[in-house]
């Protein structure tokens, strides 16, 4: 019989699209004794992780904790849960997450209508207030705020005032802005948002923070149909989350992984939500000037551009999968490829959460310019 042993990775620098490298502090965290999942302790746990991610969140939304699943499964919880089969609704789509979106309103059975602009480019807030004046009935509007496909910030205020003036409600993929630019829920009018653990919360992957305002619970709760998800059925995951100790089995959380997003959102509350912002700016500048020395460019737009998720031009006659894999094979340094029409056009040089600092900016750098020859 073939003979097994353990698996040791490397140590790489994490500066694609996520996950984003983990602290020693939260991979400690991880490897705490793992408690019963209803033991009192544990739903301590639980109710400090909601309140830390309300603070996140920037709500007061009581129905916000994290999924035991990924980003893509806090995506598929909104949808769900909010539209019934005949519903409309309109999405925005300027890059991949877009399009995910549309894909799960399809899948519910809702009549989805595409504000569709180029990628690369931010949605246009004209054109979702015409589709909304066009369709009046529409319950809600979707949108991603940071779009990682493309490097892009949509901007979520406005979008959803104009969703707002129209009566609907409010979808938003938070997945890569959640701590890494300005976000707020209540202010903003959010009424059912998601996120995602690997990314500027730099926490390990697996797990979805959600929120839905007061509106998006009743929403649920009239329901003529039940959510066709048994497991992201937010009526029964709040018996298992809700208020009090009294706590209803619905499945095991993950326990071991929330010890971690604790952990990450502890992190994120002492530096301060808008310090890591700042951070991510600042950051985000250094590293632009650093890829400019190169003679690279920028392919976003500045008024618009990521500062966690920088997508760089790659140059005419450069061999885009050589060069990554040199710096991956060379310098344990992942940055991250072109998705979909971007693919072999772009790089994305993540700069999220704990790998957003001067040392990485540094590094990426370096092994850029030598693996370049520049
Ligand atoms: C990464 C990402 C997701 C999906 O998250 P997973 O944890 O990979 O499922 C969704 N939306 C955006 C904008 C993302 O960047």
């Amino acid at each position: 019989m073939q003979t097994y042993s353990s698996f040791i990775p490397k140590t790489r620098t994490l500066m694609g699209p996520g996950p984003s490298d983990v602290s020693e502090r939260v991979l400690h965290a991880l490897s705490r004794p793992t408690l019963g999942h209803l033991d009192p302790d544990f739903i301590s746990l639980m109710d400090e992780t909601k309140s830390l991610l309300q603070y996140a969140f920037k709500t007061d939304n009581a129905l916000t904790m994290p999924l035991s699943a990924p980003g893509s499964a806090g995506m598929e919880a909104m949808f769900v849960n909010l539209l019934e089969p005949g519903d409309k609704v309109i999405v925005c789509i300027n890059g991949v997450f877009g399009n995910r979106m549309k894909e799960n309103a399809k899948r519910v059975g809702a009549e989805v209508i595409c504000i569709d602009d180029p990628w690369g480019e931010q949605t246009k807030p004209e054109k979702l207030e015409r589709a909304l004046r066009q369709h009046p009935d529409t319950k809600a509007v979707a949108f991603v705020h940071a779009e990682t496909s493309t490097g892009v910030r949509n901007d979520a205020k406005t979008l959803c005032q104009i969703a707002k003036s129209f009566n609907c409600l409010t979808i938003v993929d938070a997945v890569t802005s959640l701590a890494g630019i300005e976000l707020c829920v209540d202010e903003w009018h959010i009424d059912a948002i998601y996120s995602g653990t690997q990314k500027c919360l730099s926490c390990v992957p697996g797990l979805a923070p959600i929120s839905f305002s007061e509106h998006a619970v009743q929403t649920i709760q009239k329901r003529k149909s039940p959510v066709q998800s048994w497991f992201l059925d937010m009526n029964l995951i709040v018996g298992y989350w809700g208020e009090g100790q009294k706590r209803a089995y619905h499945h095991t959380a993950p326990v071991n992984s929330i010890y971690a997003l604790h952990e990450s959102l502890v992190m994120l509350a002492q530096e301060g939500l808008e310090n890591s912002c700042q951070r991510h700016a600042s950051m985000h500048q250094h590293l632009k000037t650093g890829l400019e020395s190169l003679g690279l460019e920028m392919a976003v737009d500045e008024a618009y551009r990521l500062p966690q998720l920088n997508a760089v031009k790659i140059p005419e006659g450069i061999d885009d999968v050589q060069v990554r894999s040199r710096l991956l094979n060379e310098y344990d340094l992942e940055i991250g490829a072109g998705l979909g029409e971007l693919a072999g056009k772009v790089w994305r040089i993540g700069l999220m959460g704990y790998a957003c600092k001067q040392k990485n900016v540094d590094y990426c750098i370096q092994s850029l310019g030598r693996v370049l020859n520049r």
